[in-house]
């Protein structure tokens, strides 16, 4: 569902993508997104499984020799019409193909999170730098309309001087067998796959970063699901200034995606905070309440075209490889203050927006 309503630019004007995981998200969301997006096309697809990804390639009018398995990735090199790629596997899949990516010189669109831990990420940044190739985390909450206006709101300081937010992202993830409950291949549990969108969130929305975190979660014995990772995690991030954050997330809880930030003269509410569709945006003060209204969009087409526009003029995207591995600190300092039942201090960086890039053009 594009809001755009234009004419997609030739294929010639637009970056070819190469998808490399054929799962949930690239079926249904990504592949969709692009085909209506303005400056991406899919070019190729690289897979795990040959047959099956050509029934479904196929239907998207690709070719057959369009398709590729993970072992002939570098066969890629040859295709000029692929100038970047787009990694959705598992987390821990991310660095190999990052750097396979880096290698064969093309760009690089990485889902979130970055990779399984701190270590990968920043490997993959120090890689993309080395190789000359752009490395964008694909944060897609960065790029809606409603995000941003919320981003803005606050930093023409309608809410006046931020004191508290909070953020829940939870829901029941019922499948033992998934890669997500493995930690070998997400590298931790709902907090680097759905906490990660509070953090993230409340580190775009204030354009700070938090100076410490304290962390509690529980880890039911009894249940296979959570064997090897937790189940519910509760977070709190210190900024400059006395800002508070509380963050819940869980696996094992209802499906609920909500951001609080409130100052001392207003308040800004997402609700659903992290949906693919329907985000709510809501903000009060003492004399009103606005919920500011934007043309349908979709927030993949909005971030796989940000990064094609950054490929064709060289510049820096707006979530970088840097933008990702901070995450992954933040994680780090979770898991550890969850560990030792202390508040873990993080590296400060002053300034805002202190990884981001270019920000993107966004439809009004
Ligand atoms: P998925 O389970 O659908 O699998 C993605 C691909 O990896 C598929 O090709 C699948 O065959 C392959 N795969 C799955 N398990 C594997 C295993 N054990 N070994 C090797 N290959 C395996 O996953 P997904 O939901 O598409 O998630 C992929 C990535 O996208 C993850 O990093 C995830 O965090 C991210 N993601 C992002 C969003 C978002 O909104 N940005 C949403 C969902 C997922």
């Amino acid at each position: 569902m594009s809001a755009k309503n234009l004419k997609p630019k030739p294929e010639s004007q637009r970056v070819g993508f190469a998808i490399v995981g054929i799962g949930k998200l690239s079926a249904e969301q990504l592949i969709p997104a692009i085909r209506t997006g303005q400056d991406a096309y899919v070019a190729a697809l690289v897979t795990g499984d040959v047959e099956d990804t050509l029934q479904f390639s196929r239907a998207y009018d690709l070719a057959d020799d369009d398709v590729y398995h993970y072992d002939d990735f570098e066969a890629l090199a040859q295709r000029d019409d692929v100038q970047a790629v787009y990694i959705v596997l598992p987390n821990s899949m991310h660095r190999e193909f990052v750097e396979r990516a880096a290698k064969i010189g093309k760009h690089v669109l990485c889902e979130k999170p970055l990779a399984s831990n701190l270590e990968d990420a920043k490997a993959m940044v120090k890689a993309c730098k080395k190789a000359k190739v752009l490395l964008m985390t694909a944060y897609r909450i960065q790029y809606t309309p409603h995000h941003w206006e919320a981003k803005k709101t606050i930093a023409a300081g309608k809410l006046g001087q931020l004191k508290v937010m909070d953020s829940i992202h939870t829901h029941v993830e019922p499948d033992p067998t998934v890669w997500r409950l493995d930690e070998a291949l997400a590298g931790g549990g709902p907090v680097m796959d759905i906490g990660i969108y509070s953090i993230n969130t409340l580190r775009f929305l204030t354009g700070l970063e938090p100076q410490w975190v304290f962390a509690q979660g529980y880890q039911p014995k009894n249940d296979p699901r959570f064997a090897e990772v937790e189940e519910s995690m509760s977070i709190m991030l210190g900024f400059e200034g006395g800002l508070i954050a509380n963050i819940l997330t869980s696996y094992g809880a209802q499906s609920v995606s909500t951001v609080h930030v409130l100052g001392d003269a207003g308040a800004a509410v997402l609700d659903p905070a992290f949906a693919y569709r329907g985000i709510e945006l809501s903000i009060r003060n003492d004399k009103a309440q606005v919920a500011p209204q934007f043309a349908a969009y979709d927030q993949f087409g909005l971030e796989i075209d940000h990064f094609a526009q950054c490929v064709r003029s060289g510049k820096t995207p707006y979530t970088p490889g840097e933008e990702g591995v901070q995450d992954h600190r933040i994680f780090e300092a979770v898991y550890k203050s969850a560990r030792k039942g202390k508040r873990v201090e993080l590296k400060r960086f002053d300034g805002q927006d202190v990884f981001r890039g270019t920000p993107p053009k966004l439809p009004k």
